[in-house]
């Protein structure tokens, strides 16, 4: 067999003016889910049905087969023969959030080597590399016997409901990549668990208190450590001494907040830090201390058995220690649990979300079981339930040895082979993995204002996807 001689990097790097002005075009289009344009072909916004369109266009232009899933995804082809190769990206990009940007979200601009938009790294910019490394192969004539798709995500950000859409209706990799999360390798991925719990909190005991707790609310979205908490309360103590005891509090933990007098009674207001919800321990959970600081009040029987359910299970127990379900394992880590979304009304029903990140070993059903016997003491039923298994890749499947091969000849580094508690595409197709963009070492920018993308490695990026698409389906 002959073999065949290409330079990797120097192919991506004659092309990098074609793609740099391609992607901005591409990160002009705001594709942000909006439910209020919802329809036909345009499932999840008008945005984003037009980034799917781009992208379908563009392969079209060069020559590849695409097509189009009913707007919730779709696929660049090339390539022949049985097998099927799939690289995952997305279109969709979240929103670019209440901080002001040095320049605009969707005005791509290039400073100091670096291209800032929203979709810079999370993941226009990986999936237009991916499409470049395609192109690359294409325009090269280098022999491929197994079909190759860029399979175009609409719904990453959200809930998965285009990758689910498209896997419903076509056909499964045997295997493949997704550029939209850390190189080296990504092998694992814990499984994710999300449970809500549901009740009214009756009284039971009449209790002697000073306070009642009207309202107790924190968190927006599971998948994140809540960043503000607020809790009302009603009573005849005294205000001023809440107050007090409440700055001290919030001094005492480094954090702010303030206490408002209302009409009737007291609002307290908390603010923490957000995280991603698979490391809670580094965020700085305002559910959590709030129920801390509202535990040294004298509170009605059923506010109080609301906060005391935190300060049993919760506070202070980022693995599971004090449910007692702490677990760890060398492959995928440790359990991790994070209290994401709390109501709470006094009149009313009350709820709690919870994101639960489980390594090897632990069975979700016992885990869920568990949890519901020592939250029932509350009160609480489990009522809904999310759930994504884990997901892992052995370390001497093809995949991953390919993988191996092409970074470390192009990088002259050993590929580490990593896991996550987060959740990427890989998940999505059977045997699947991440394998970039963002290299050991650079700032995470995804999701952050300012979001950017260091050229030289979208670059390098493309000479690593082309070598691997190439590896995988020659
Ligand atoms: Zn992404």
């Amino acid at each position: 067999m002959q073999q065949i001689l290409v330079r990797w990097y120097d192919e991506a790097l004659k092309r990098k003016s074609q793609f740099l002005s391609e992607l901005q075009q591409f990160l002009r289009i705001e594709s942000v889910y909006n439910n209020s344009e919802s329809r036909a072909m345009a499932p999840f916004g008008l945005g984003i049905a037009q980034a799917l369109e781009h992208m379908l266009m563009l392969g079209e232009r060069d020559g590849f087969i695409t097509k189009n899933v009913d707007g919730y995804a779709g696929h660049i082809e090339m390539g022949d023969g049985e097998e099927l190769i799939g690289v995952l990206g997305h279109v969709d990009v979240v929103s670019p959030g209440n901080t002001e940007w040095t320049s605009p979200p969707f005005a791509p601009e290039i400073r100091d080597g670096k291209l800032y938009a929203r979709g810079a790294i999370d993941d226009k910019g990986p999936m237009m590399a991916a499409y470049f490394a395609m192109k690359i192969i294409k325009e090269l004539n280098l022999p491929v016997h197994k079909r190759v798709r860029l399979i175009i995500g609409t719904d990453e950000e959200h809930q998965w409901r285009c990758v689910n859409h498209y896997f419903q209706h076509e056909e499964m990799p045997t295997m493949g990549f997704t550029p939209d999360a850390d190189f080296p390798i990504i092998i694992g991925e814990k499984g994710l668990l999300s449970l809500t719990f549901t009740g009214q909190i009756k009284e039971i005991h009449s209790k002697e208190s000073t306070w009642r707790l009207e309202e107790f609310s924190a968190g927006q979205e599971s998948n994140k450590v809540p960043d503000l908490a607020i809790a009302k309360i009603e009573g005849d103590g005294d205000v001023f001494i809440v107050k007090e005891l409440f700055q001290s509090f919030l001094l005492e933990h480094q954090t702010h907040g303030y206490a408002e007098e209302m009409d009737t009674g007291l609002q307290l207001v908390l603010h923490g830090v957000a995280h991603h919800a698979f490391e809670p321990n580094r965020g700085l959970n305002a559910a959590l201390l709030l129920s801390k600081f509202l535990q040294q009040l004298s509170l009605d029987f059923q506010g109080s058995q609301y906060i005391e359910m935190f300060n049993q299970y919760f506070t202070d127990s980022f693995f599971g220690e004090k449910l007692g379900i702490a677990v760890t394992e060398e492959v995928l880590g440790s359990f991790t649990i994070n209290v994401g979304i709390c109501r709470y009304r006094q009149d009313g029903e009350s709820s709690l979300t919870m994101n639960c990140r489980y390594p090897m070993g632990v069975n979700p059903d016992g885990l869920k079981e568990r949890i519901a016997e020592r939250l029932a003491s509350y009160q609480l039923k489990l009522t809904n339930v999310e759930h994504l298994p884990l997901h892992y890749v052995n370390q001497e499947h093809e995949l991953v040895q390919k993988l191996a091969h092409v970074y470390e000849e192009q990088m002259q580094q050993p590929a580490q082979l990593l896991t996550t508690g987060g959740a990427t595409y890989a998940r999505a197709i059977e045997v699947g993995v991440a394998f970039g963009p963002l290299f050991p070492g650079r700032l995470e920018t995804a999701h952050q204002h300012d979001e950017h993308v260091e050229i030289d490695d979208l670059i390098r990026a493309i000479a690593l996807y082309t070598q691997a698409i190439y590896e995988l389906a020659k």
